[in-house]
């Protein structure tokens, strides 16, 4: 019972077992390979699918950090290796349907059904375009992580840029997934920030979780609350060395992101990674989006708003089932792990506007159906009380 506890995490790939929250899950990715050197296990992972064509996607960045050596890696080896490179320039690739489009025709050249495999080089974008078409055309993919910024690289969903809206489409998990923490301490440092944004938000996911469970009598799995928690202690032993780019501290961020996304697999429910912190975030971004802007890293919207969260949880300690506000440190304490880990604090740190902050704290609740340390407020007539409060904290 409850065995992947005892597994290094370059070992649960294909585990399954018998979990003391009643359920047997399984871990369906078929490889994760985490470490330095990691890229050279590539043609390891993709030796299965040698018979037919394999197709290489990514952008002119991540073709820089890995896309070459990964390509050379599989030319050598004897692959038959299609390429597909977006070239943005110094802009950033959007997922959209242009980027989601082009891969698809890729695919379906004259002889489509000779593709066996995609092996996506690069981070969010790559990933969740190669994610969705690979899913839609029944294929396999392998993705090759270049930077540490989030944690879909084992994620089934895939979200993608539609007429301008952001969209979470299903999609599936990923066949093999590669995080070479040589390259990956290389990625820009705004990206290294952003995955440990998205890392800190786990800590008001998890209170959030128990609060549901508590207050709602959500469906818990203790093994997955372990499981995210010990990654996120080791992630934070040294995060203050990740400005430095200290690859050990960047192992923890690769292994703390992936090891999220093996507990959301494993329960096929994203409650161990995203609580109120992500509502804000997405609400923020919705915001971006509507006015035509480029958001800002979600990871980093996840960092800020994390101490946010935090003080929600202070200020309703009176009325808190027991044990619940304890999971939570105060505020002050995680703004001080995402300053000592190189992320951005605050959310007027990064440009979010008084008035949309407010309105965030207000109706973040409503971005999803799901319950929240903010929906908990609502429920106690306390929601607006406490946003005048945090807001002119943080802003006047
Ligand atoms: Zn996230
Ligand atoms: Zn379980």
């Amino acid at each position: 019972m409850d065995e992947i506890l005892n597994l290094d995490l370059n070992d649960m790939a294909q585990t399954e077992f018998d979990c003391s929250c009643g359920k047997h899950h399984n871990f369906s990715i078929h490889d994760v390979a985490i470490g330095s050197g990691a890229i050279n296990k590539l043609p390891e992972i993709a030796a299965p699918f040698k018979e037919g064509q394999i197709l290489m996607v990514y952008d002119n960045n991540t073709y820089e950090a890995a896309g070459k050596q990964a390509h050379k890696l599989m030319v050598d080896a004897g692959f038959n290796v299609k390429e597909l490179l977006f070239d943005r320039g110094d802009d950033i690739l959007i997922p959209d349907e242009s980027v989601v489009g082009r891969i698809l025709q890729e695919l379906s050249g004259p002889t489509p059904e000779d593709t066996r495999l995609i092996v996506g080089v690069g981070s969010g974008s790559i990933n969740d375009s190669c994610k969705y078409v690979s899913f839609h055309c029944h294929l396999p993919y392998i993705i090759v992580g270049t930077a540490p910024s989030m944690d879909g690289y084992v994620s089934d969903g895939a979200p993608l840029m539609s007429a301008g809206r952001k969209i979470s489409y299903p999609a599936h998990l990923a066949y093999g997934v590669i995080g070479d923490t040589n390259i990956m301490k290389d990625a820009p440092q705004e990206l290294i920030a952003a995955g440990f944004g998205d890392v800190v938000g786990k800590i008001t996911a998890l209170a959030d979780w128990d609060l549901a469970v508590k207050v709602k009598g959500d469906y818990r799995c203790d093994t997955c609350v372990t499981l995210v928690q010990r990654a996120l202690d080791k992630c934070f032993s040294k995060s203050n060395l990740l400005p430095q780019r200290d690859e050990e501290a960047i192992k923890y961020l690769i292994e703390a992101l992936t090891l999220t996304g093996v507990a959301m697999a494993l329960i096929r429910i994203s409650r161990p990674a995203s609580g109120a912190e992500h509502m804000l975030s997405h609400y923020w971004e919705m915001d971006y989006v509507d006015r035509g802007l480029n958001p800002i890293h979600h990871g980093t919207q996840v960092g800020v708003a994390t101490p946010v969260i935090a003080r929600f949880f202070e200020e309703l300690a009176d009325i808190l089932p027991e044990g619940t506000g304890a999971l939570c440190p105060r505020h002050e304490e995680i703004e001080k792990l995402l300053r000592d880990g190189g992320a951005p604090v605050s959310p007027k740190e990064i440009g979010i506007s008084r008035e949309l902050f407010h309105n965030s704290l207000l109706k973040g609740y409503t971005v999803r159906p799901r319950y929240s340390v903010m929906e908990f407020a609502k429920e106690h007539g306390r929601l607006e009380e406490i946003a005048d409060k945090i807001t002119a904290e943080l802003y006047d």
